[in-house]
């Protein structure tokens, strides 16, 4: 689970990191009573689970409470388009000072499961454009690997600053670190991690990353949730009690058993295409719950067909047959469905889609569903 920038910032100050005074306004008649508690300069920065806001257009620097004012108005509302995100609405901005920036690092910690520990890595190259510096200047960005002797200091001393500026980026990875351990956190990110021209070191952005299957030990952590912001299929899912992950190619498949699920997902690969997402109906699904996982299935646009692969064992190959049908009777779908079903009740189950009057392609095994996908 993502958080926004300005609750990310906010446990950054409960760890004791340095953030710019700042103020979140979330409508437009609070503008002018915010920007006055803020006094400009100022930077206007949008709301959004995404990166890039900069160059987006949705963080703006304001020199004087005019131009604040008619900065926070156009970022606030508007449709904010980035190459990770895509389109988002911007539904809050954060008010903040502006910080006299002398140098932008990149600090992050984040799990390296290859080496089984958490990483830290560090550069002087921060600011927008660290991606590019990883491929055109990866010895500038430095990996530590967080083990029992870890001592962060050896680390930051390459980046060449004084004692006084060392102490401090070395307590800011120490918060980090306690902040990732203690809210089961995947990745936090400071990028930039300013100085001051005053020599203070002060987190200037903020992102946090959540483990999911941790949240039900973080209650405050989880009611930071923006439901705005998680994708919306996925949302759907989570209410309608399903295992369901967005992918991005186009054969949607809807299977029981999240190994059976990896394995069509393979098989999909082997016919050359792309799996849409990633479904698990689970194992006792009944056909209305079959029903909602093919409606959530089919409202992805990019789908050139649907893959059902069943094995019937407590769920019965009639039951997923039913609701399959149900769904597709009350939808409009123009993709082909192809369905291979195995275990109990196979036969009613392929007599109940063959006898709907509507169009599937009802394959044997799974050599088959190759051959078809292949061929779509
Ligand atoms: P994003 O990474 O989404 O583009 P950032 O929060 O990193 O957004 O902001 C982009 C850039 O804007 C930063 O690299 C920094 O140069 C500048 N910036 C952000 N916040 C401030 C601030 N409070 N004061 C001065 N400059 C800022
Ligand atoms: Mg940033």
């Amino acid at each position: 689970m993502k958080i926004h920038e300005y609750q990310a910032k906010d446990l950054f100050k409960k760890y004791g990191i340095n953030v710019p005074s700042s103020i979140l306004c979330d409508s437009k008649e609070k503008i002018k009573q915010c920007i006055e508690q803020i006094n400009p300069p100022c930077v206007i920065k949008a709301q959004v689970h995404s990166g890039a806001r900069g160059k987006a257009g949705g963080v703006k620097l304001a020199h004087n409470f005019d131009e604040a004012l008619k900065i926070a108005d156009e970022i606030l509302g508007m449709e904010l388009t980035s190459k990770q995100a895509g389109t988002k609405k911007v539904n809050k901005i954060l008010i903040e000072n502006a910080v006299d920036i002398d140098k932008e690092l990149y600090l992050s910690l984040t799990f390296d499961r290859a080496n089984e520990a958490i990483a830290m890595i560090i550069s002087n190259q921060g600011g927008m454009d660290i991606e590019e510096t990883a491929k055109i200047a990866p010895e500038k960005i430095y990996t530590e690997l967080i083990k029992d002797n870890f001592n962060p200091l050896q680390t930051v001393k390459k980046l060449g600053y004084d004692d006084e500026i060392n102490t401090q980026i070395v307590s800011v990875v120490n918060s980090l670190y306690e902040l990732l351990k203690e809210k089961d956190a995947l990745l936090v990110e400071i990028n930039p991690l300013v100085i001051t021209k005053q020599k203070k070191v002060i987190a200037l952005d903020a992102k946090i990353n959540f483990d999911d299957n941790a949240l039900f030990r973080h209650e405050d952590i989880l009611a930071l949730k923006d439901e705005k912001e998680e994708n919306p299929f996925e949302l759907q899912a989570q209410k309608d009690g399903l295992n369901y992950i967005k992918l991005d190619g186009t054969i949607g498949c809807m299977v029981n058993g999240a190994g059976l699920a990896m394995a069509t997902m393979d098989i999909i690969g082997l016919a050359g295409k792309k799996a849409a997402n990633f479904l698990d109906v689970g194992g006792g699904a009944s056909s209305e719950k079959i029903e909602k996982a093919f409606k959530l299935l089919i409202s992805d646009e990019n789908l050139e067909a649907v893959f059902i692969n069943i094995f019937g064992g407590i769920l019965r190959c009639d039951f997923l047959a039913e609701g399959v049908k149900n769904a597709i009777h009350s939808l409009n779908i123009n993709v082909p469905v192809i369905v291979r079903m195995e275990g109990t009740n196979k036969d009613a189950g392929a007599d109940i889609l063959n006898n709907s009057g509507l169009k599937f392609t009802v394959v044997n095994n799974l050599n088959e569903a190759i051959e078809v996908i292949k061929n779509l």
